[in-house]
């Protein structure tokens, strides 16, 4: 065999790419040519390691994309942690000033009867501007005692497009109120049509956070002209 055609092979023949025929050929060749041993074993030994270099920078390119991979699920968890603690953070301000209330104290509130014609309304005014109230009202059905719980809020926003709860909107001004429909001074009309023929025990309580005030059914009709 010729030593050039030796030397093309070399590469093929150490990865295993010449046929058998060229191997026994080669190796028949190295036993008589010490040129051509020296130059295999040169060439076995280059080709070794360039194979673990490439080995090396393949494991630095599996490390660096580890790496990179624990980083990006670190930064992950970071977002994902901070997009819920802000989260929170907003629902618990958003309850707090929206929704939020607690019972009025009276010291707050002015309470005011306004009659016309048979209509009675009794008007909660917040006194403090950064509140509005909230009236509830609580009819028992058995001896008629209406029972109205003053309930205070923040008033973050004056517009009424940000109120979520109508009775929030209805409430704008920091006031609520509640009316009565008298047929006459003594029979008052109810909400589901009803006529409530009032005696001295039919009351409107009106519960406060420390106290509360009663006012009989019957003093209400005509309370505005007695004040
Ligand atoms: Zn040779």
């Amino acid at each position: 065999m010729d030593h050039n055609v030796f030397k093309d092979l070399v590469p093929s023949y150490i990865e295993n790419l010449t046929s058998e025929e060229t191997n026994r050929l080669m190796e028949k060749h190295m036993e008589q040519c010490a040129e051509c041993r020296e130059y295999f074993k040169e060439m076995q030994g280059d080709l070794l390691i360039g194979h673990t270099k490439e080995q090396k920078n393949e494991k630095r390119n599996i490390d660096y994309l580890k790496k990179v991979r624990s980083k990006n699920r670190k930064k992950i968890f970071v977002i994902t942690g901070s997009l819920l603690a802000l989260f929170l953070v907003l629902a618990i301000g958003y309850h707090f000033l929206f929704v939020h209330m607690w019972i009025a104290d009276d010291s707050n509130v002015e309470t005011s009867i306004q009659q016309q014609d048979n209509i009675v309304t009794l008007t909660f005014q917040s006194k403090k501007d950064n509140r509005y109230l909230l009236a509830i009202e609580q009819q028992s059905s058995q001896n008629y005692t209406d029972l109205i719980i003053i309930y205070e809020n923040w008033n973050i926003l004056a517009d009424k497009k940000w109120n979520i709860h109508s009775e929030l909107a209805a409430a704008q001004q920091g006031g609520t109120d509640i009316t009565y429909t008298f047929l006459n001074e003594n029979t008052l009309l109810l909400d589901n049509g009803e006529e409530k023929k009032l005696t001295e025990d039919d009351k409107i309580k009106i519960q406060y956070k420390d106290h509360s005030e009663e006012i009989l059914l019957k003093d209400l009709y005509h309370a505005e002209k007695q004040h």
